[in-house]
């Protein structure tokens, strides 16, 4: 249903040594809505992508996906649960070819190599790489590979999406379309996005909701235009003040 929060994060508290990275966050994510977490560097944005995705273990708090709390479960398990990432630095398995890379994953799944080819490549064409179908992943541009990210993430076919700067490093001109297929990851196919997002531009044609952590804690949170006008925000972000 579409008003529960498909994932809620409870008092989450995770420190790397000395460091304490986040510190009693609290986040909830509304079913089919896009989220945006803002915040500068060292904020804890990457940590709490981590900790939802289960390659950190938190020190304390809790993370619901749905009514389930995974907080203890491995990685796979969340996996097949619905939850995926893509990275800030893809990492595509540079030898093998587009539909390879993406086949990897729905293999992974237990689904047999033939009907892994009519997946991959019903994925690959909704990501507009169709016409790169065997070319190998290491003559992509970097669109291209946040296009392969974005096709190898739907193969684990998520429920709720975390996007790592999806448009970092991308020229200009390509940024329109792989928002284009973010916005279509939710209408077509309802997957709840978070996002962490450098450039203001993009989320605000992107995100519905925002958080803004700074040293580990939210610090405003609201309409991603409620987020956006808070003057901490407009500080990092548009070089105000
Ligand atoms: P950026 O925008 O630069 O990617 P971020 O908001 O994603 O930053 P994090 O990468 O989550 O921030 O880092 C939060 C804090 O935790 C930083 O002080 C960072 O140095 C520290 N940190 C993150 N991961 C680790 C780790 N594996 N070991 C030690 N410290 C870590």
């Amino acid at each position: 249903t579409l008003m529960e929060p498909l994932l809620q994060v409870d008092q989450l508290t995770v420190t790397f040594g000395g460091i304490v990275a986040l510190r009693d966050v609290d986040l909830r994510v509304m079913s089919g809505r896009t989220t945006a977490i803002l915040g500068p560097n060292g904020a804890g944005k990457t940590t709490l992508f981590n900790a939802v995705a289960g390659v950190v273990t938190p020190s304390s708090g809790r993370i619901l996906l749905g009514d389930a709390d995974i907080s203890a479960e491995r990685p796979s398990i969340r996996s097949k649960r619905g939850i995926a990432r893509t990275f800030q630095i893809t990492q595509p398995f540079s030898g093998l070819t587009v539909i390879e890379n993406v086949m990897v994953a729905i293999v992974s799944r237990g689904v047999g190599m033939a009907e892994a080819r009519d997946e991959a490549a019903d994925y690959v064409d909704f990501v507009g790489l169709g016409a790169k179908l065997d070319a190998p992943a290491r003559t992509l541009s970097t669109g291209q590979r946040k296009r392969l990210e974005l096709a190898r993430a739907l193969a684990t076919r998520p429920r709720l999406l975390l996007l790592d700067e999806v448009t970092g490093g991308v020229d200009r001109p390509s940024i329109p379309e792989i928002l284009d297929l973010i916005r279509r990851l939710r209408e077509e196919r309802g997957i709840t996005v978070l996002v962490v997002e450098h450039n203001m531009e993009v989320l605000f044609g992107l995100a519905d909701d925002a958080i803004f952590l700074n040293r580990g804690e939210v610090v405003v949170r609201g309409s991603m235009q409620e987020v956006a006008e808070h003057d901490a925000v407009r500080r990092i972000y548009l070089g105000d003040g």
